[in-house]
């Protein structure tokens, strides 16, 4: 039956249903739903895969779990084939939130609903429901952090930081990055915080792909560029998998590492945490993520409107996109027992 889906003979009529959008209706409970997710830049989305494809089928449904390591290319056309499928929802983490409109309209169009899982979608109508960790919050705690650790170890400024952000393609790098700009900004107005190279602006610091490599070259830069002489004291770095990759060039470079941010309690870098390396990271646990994505499903399925807790913040330029966020959780050597304490793989690093 994994065939080419023929068994499901319904036929997506365009537009006879006027309720297609999310809600009313209900499908049948063994229908067929569709995941995209994006490349496989940190291990979240990794997880998320195993977890979409065991929880989905326990849940009765009929999963059809892609990734699109091939880029944006690869993900427009998976998302077209799980319409042609007939899948009933669609979940997508976007590469690039603003490149799949076509086919999430050709979704709606055909009865779906479709969902953005963790990345926004841009521009478009198409889009039924968010859901993600408080990204806003994730870039807030960065920069709390950020200012925390560096306290801890030199009690007054000023403080020599660089800033890095992640992927200008996902919508989230933005919102990230402003979050912890609105901590950070005020102080370096104020002369608590300097940037040495000059770089402030969002499109200065991102990191094409989210790439370790990209980082790891951006920050060798700025280091010869313009910390001969001059202290770092510490790096906003928007995820795990860029904070080591800031933390080896630093090491390469034969300086002390610094204060650095991460997110998503990577195993390397729950590591290097307990190890007194990394700074911080942010525990947005995926099994939750997933979970609340698969209440949406089965909601829908019943004819249910999803609970949805933000009607205001996400804003994707066509729509305001009706959303379910939860609470990210900053991490530090100090509550990392605790954070991790029902995580079976993170807890056995705490210990
Ligand atoms: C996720 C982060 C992740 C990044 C790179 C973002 O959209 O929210 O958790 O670190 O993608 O994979």
């Amino acid at each position: 039956l994994t065939g080419c889906g023929r068994a499901d003979e319904e036929t997506p009529a365009s537009g006879s249903d006027s309720s297609a959008s999310g809600g009313a209706g209900g499908f049948e409970a063994n229908s067929l739903i569709g995941v995209s997710l994006p490349q496989k830049t940190s291990e979240n989305w990794v997880l998320a895969e195993q977890l979409f494809k065991d929880d989905l089928a326990k849940a009765g449904f009929k999963a059809d779990v892609q990734f699109a390591n091939g880029g944006v290319g690869e993900q427009q056309n998976q998302i077209q084939s799980m319409v042609t499928k007939g899948a009933k929802v669609i979940v997508v983490g976007a590469i690039d939130g603003a490149q799949l409109g076509t086919q999430v309209k050709a979704a709606k169009d055909a009865g779906a609903t479709v969902i953005a899982y963790d990345r926004l979608l841009k521009n478009t109508d198409a889009v039924d429901y968010y859901v993600a960790y408080d990204n806003f919050k994730v870039g807030v705690l960065q920069g709390n952090a950020l200012l925390e650790g560096m306290a801890a170890k030199k009690p007054s400024g000023p403080y020599n930081i660089e800033l890095f952000a992640g992927s200008p393609d996902d919508a989230n790098a933005q919102v990230f990055f402003d979050g912890a700009m609105s901590v950070l900004k005020p102080k370096i107005d104020d002369g608590t915080l300097k940037v040495t190279s000059g770089q402030t602006n969002f499109n200065q610091a991102v990191t094409q792909g989210w790439k370790a490599e990209n980082a790891q070259k951006r920050m060798d830069t700025l280091l010869s560029a313009s910390y001969s002489s001059a202290a770092l004291d510490g790096v906003l770095s928007p995820n795990d998998t860029l904070a080591r990759a800031i933390i080896t060039s630093v090491k390469a470079a034969g300086k002390p590492v610094p204060v650095v941010t991460g997110q998503d309690s990577e195993v390397e870098s729950v590591k290097s945490i307990m190890a007194g390396e990394q700074y911080s990271t942010i525990n947005k646990d995926t099994r939750n993520l997933v979970k609340a994505t698969i209440e949406m499903v089965q909601a829908l399925q019943k004819g249910e409107k999803p609970t949805v807790n933000d009607e205001k913040s996400y804003d994707n330029g066509v729509k305001v996109v009706p959303a379910n966020l939860l609470e990210p959780l900053i991490v530090t050597k100090a509550n990392a027992k605790e954070a991790y304490a029902n995580d079976p793989t993170l807890s056995k690093l705490t210990q």
